[in-house]
C-alpha cells in the first residue's frame, strides 16, 4: 500500500509525523492542511521519481504491534529548582535531561513557538534557547525539516530529540537504524488539537492585544492545567484549561486529529528511550513525593535511557508501572473524540465567526454521549492493560496463590499487601470461598470464579498463570468444601506451605 491509498482509506491512519516528507529524496512532498487545519502529504507528481521511500519510511504504513516481556523501571523525578519547576509544565524531567546533553556540546529539538506564536519544531544549543521548548504546548506542532537537521547534527555531536510519541516514531523510521549518541524523549499524549484552531484562537480571541508570553501551563495557581497569556499593555488572560474555550475542546477530544483516537504508538509500541509526564495521582501512590509545584514521571524503555536518567540532577523515587497509570491512561490508551467533533469541524469551517461555534460547542455538554465515551474509554484501557501485562505475567519468578479463609475486602487486601511485601517480585493471587460450593479467585480483586466441583478448571489456572506455590492459611476452614480443597491441593503437584495469621 502506498501512503496516499492508506489516507485515502483512512485519514485517521495518518499522523501527520512527516516522515514521508523528510525522506523524499525529490522534496516532492509537502504538508498541506485539511479543512480541519491538520497537515497530511500531498505527492507532487511531477517531482516524484516513484522511489517508494515515502511508502518504506511511514511509522504508521510499517506498524508492528510490540510485546514487552518486562514493564519499563518507573519512577517520580523533580529537578529541585524553583525557576526551573516554574517554567516547566511538570517536574522539569525535560530540563535535565536537555541540559545533560547541552553541556556536552550537544543539541536539543522540541516544541517551540515563532515570533507568532504558532507551534513548530527547533532547536536548542544553549541554556538560554532552552527557554522556548520548555513547558507544554497543546496544539500540533509542526516538524518542518527538523528530522533532516537531526540526522545532520548527529555526523558531529550528541542529540536529545523531545515530541510525541508519532513524533518519535517518526524520526526513527527516517533514520533507519539506531545512533549511540541520539536520545529520544516522548512526552505522554492525550493528543494534538489542530493548529488552525490554535491560529485562529489567539488571531480572534486574544487579537487585540500583542502578545509578549503565552504557557498552556502556568503554575501561578499551581500544578494543574491552567493557561497564561500575557499581553504587551500588561494585561493578560489566566484561566484554568477545564475552563476555557479552547482548554476544554483539547480536552473533551474535540479539537484533535482524527489519529489521536487510534494512536498506534502509545506504551508498548513506543519508540523512545524515555517517556516522560505529569506524575497525575501522585497523592494516591506516593503521598511522601507529592510537591506542590509539579513532579514528573518517568518510563525507563532502554539502557541509554537509564543511563541519562541516573545522570540527571534529579530527586526520583521509583513507583510501580500500574499505579502510575491509573490517574494517567494515556501513557497506554488513547482520547476518544467527542461524538461532535466532525460537526464541530463543519460549523468552524462553515461559519466566519469561529469564537460562537467555540462557545456554543463550550457551552452544551452531551451528558449520555460523554458517559458512553468515558465507558468505551476505560474498557479499552483495561483491554490494553491486560494486553500488556499478560505475557509479563508468565516471566515471574514467584507467582503464588493464597488460599484462605473468608474475610472483607480490606482483609484481603492486607494479605494480599503482606505477601507482595515478603515476596518480592511476586504476582498474588488469592483464592477463597464465596458460596457454598464455590470459590472465588481474585487477582488484584477482579475475580475469577471456580466451581468447587470443578478441579479441573482450578488445575487449569495454575497451569496459565505459571503458579509456582501455594499458601495455605491455619486453620483451614471452608464449611463442608473444605475436604474439597484439601484434597485438590494434596493433589496439585505445588508445594504447599502453611501460614497462620495471629488476630492480636
Ligand atoms: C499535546 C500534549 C498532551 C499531553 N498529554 C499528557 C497527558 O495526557 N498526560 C501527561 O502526563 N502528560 C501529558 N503531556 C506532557 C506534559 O504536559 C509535559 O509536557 C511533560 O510532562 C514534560 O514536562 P517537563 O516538566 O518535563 O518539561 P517541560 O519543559 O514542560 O517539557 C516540554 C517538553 O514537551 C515537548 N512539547 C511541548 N509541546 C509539544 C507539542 N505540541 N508537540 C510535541 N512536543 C511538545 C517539548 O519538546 C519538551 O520536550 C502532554 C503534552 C502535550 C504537549
Ligand atoms: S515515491 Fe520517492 S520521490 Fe515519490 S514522493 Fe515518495 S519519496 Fe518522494
Ligand atoms: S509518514 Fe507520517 S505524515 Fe507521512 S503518511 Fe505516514 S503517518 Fe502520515
Ligand atoms: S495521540 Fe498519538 S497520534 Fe495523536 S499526537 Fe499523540 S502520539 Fe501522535
Amino acid at each position: 500500500m502506498k501512503i496516499e491509498e492508506m489516507i485515502a482509506a483512512n485519514r485517521a491512519d495518518c499522523s501527520g509525523c512527516e516522515a514521508c516528507a523528510n525522506i523524499c529524496p525529490k522534496n516532492a512532498i509537502t504538508m498541506i492542511r485539511d479543512a480541519e487545519g491538520f497537515a497530511y502529504p500531498k505527492i507532487d507528481s511531477e517531482l516524484c521519481i516513484q522511489c517508494g521511500r515515502c511508502d518504506a519510511t511511514c511509522p504508521a504504513l510499517n506498524f508492528t504491534k510490540k510485546t514487552v516481556t518486562e514493564l519499563p523501571p518507573t519512577f517520580t523525578a523533580i529537578y529541585d529548582n524553583d525557576k526551573i519547576l516554574r517554567h516547566s509544565s511538570s517536574g522539569g524531567m525535560f530540563t535535565a535531561l536537555s541540559e545533560i546533553v547541552l553541556r556536552n556540546g550537544g543539541v536539543v529539538f522540541g516544541a517551540g513557538f515563532d515570533k507568532n506564536w504558532h507551534v513548530l519544531h527547533t532547536s536548542a544549543r544553549t541554556i538560554d534557547e532552552l527557554e522556548n521548548l520548555r513547558g507544554s504546548k497543546y496544539v500540533q506542532s509542526q516538524i518542518g525539516d527538523v528530522y533532516r537537521q537531526v540526522k545532520e547534527a548527529l555526523k558531529s555531536t550528541s542529540v536529545l530529540f523531545s515530541g510525541v510519541p508519532c513524533q518519535c516514531a517518526g524520526l526513527k523510521h527516517f533514520l533507519g537504524k539506531d545512533y549511540d549518541n541520539l536520545l529520544t524523549v516522548e512526552i505522554i499524549c492525550h493528543g494534538v488539537p489542530s493548529p488552525a484552531l490554535w491560529e485562529r484562537y489567539i488571531g480572534e480571541v486574544v487579537n487585540a492585544h500583542e502578545i509578549t508570553h503565552v504557557n498552556f501551563r502556568s503554575k501561578r495557581t499551581g500544578w494543574i492545567s491552567t493557561m497564561d497569556i500575557i499581553f504587551a499593555d500588561q494585561g493578560h488572560i489566566i484561566i484554568a484549561n477545564a475552563k476555557h474555550l479552547y482548554g476544554k475542546l483539547f480536552l473533551k477530544g474535540i479539537s484533535e486529529r482524527p489519529s489521536c483516537q487510534a494512536c498506534k504508538f502509545k506504551f508498548p509500541n513506543t519508540q523512545s528511550d524515555l517517556i516522560i509526564g505529569d506524575a497525575w495521582g501522585i497523592k494516591d501512590f506516593a503521598p511522601e513525593t507529592y510537591d506542590k509545584r509539579g513532579v514528573s514521571i518517568v518510563f525507563i524503555n532502554t539502557a541509554k535511557g537509564k543511563n541519562f536518567f541516573e545522570q540527571a540532577k534529579l530527586k526520583t523515587n521509583p513507583i510501580k508501572f500500574v499505579d502510575a497509570l491509573k490517574k494517567n491512561p494515556r501513557v497506554i490508551s488513547p482520547t476518544f473524540a467527542d461524538s461532535r467533533r466532525e460537526k464541530f469541524f463543519a460549523d468552524l469551517a462553515a461559519d466566519k465567526d469561529w469564537v460562537s461555534v467555540m462557545q456554543k460547542y463550550y457551552s452544551q455538554d452531551d451528558e449520555k454521549t460523554t458517559k458512553e465515551k468515558n465507558k468505551q474509554q476505560g474498557a479499552l484501557y483495561k483491554k490494553n492493560l491486560q494486553e500488556i501485562l499478560s505475557p509479563i505475567r508468565q516471566q515471574f519468578a514467584q507467582n503464588v496463590l493464597i488460599v484462605a479463609s473468608v474475610r472483607d475486602n480490606d482483609g484481603q487486601k492486607l494479605l494480599v499487601k503482606f505477601f507482595e511485601h515478603n515476596l518480592k517480585n511476586c504476582n498474588v493471587y488469592f483464592l477463597q470461598p464465596k458460596d457454598e460450593g464455590q470459590f472465588v479467585c481474585k487477582e488484584n480483586f477482579s475475580g475469577f470464579n471456580f466451581d468447587l466441583k470443578d478441579t479441573v478448571a482450578l488445575t487449569d489456572f495454575i497451569k496459565k498463570y505459571n503458579l509456582e506455590g501455594i499458601f495455605v492459611e491455619k486453620p483451614l476452614d471452608f464449611g463442608e468444601s473444605s475436604t474439597v480443597i484439601v484434597d485438590w491441593l494434596k493433589n496439585c503437584g505445588l508445594p504447599v506451605k502453611l501460614f497462620k495469621v495471629k488476630t492480636n
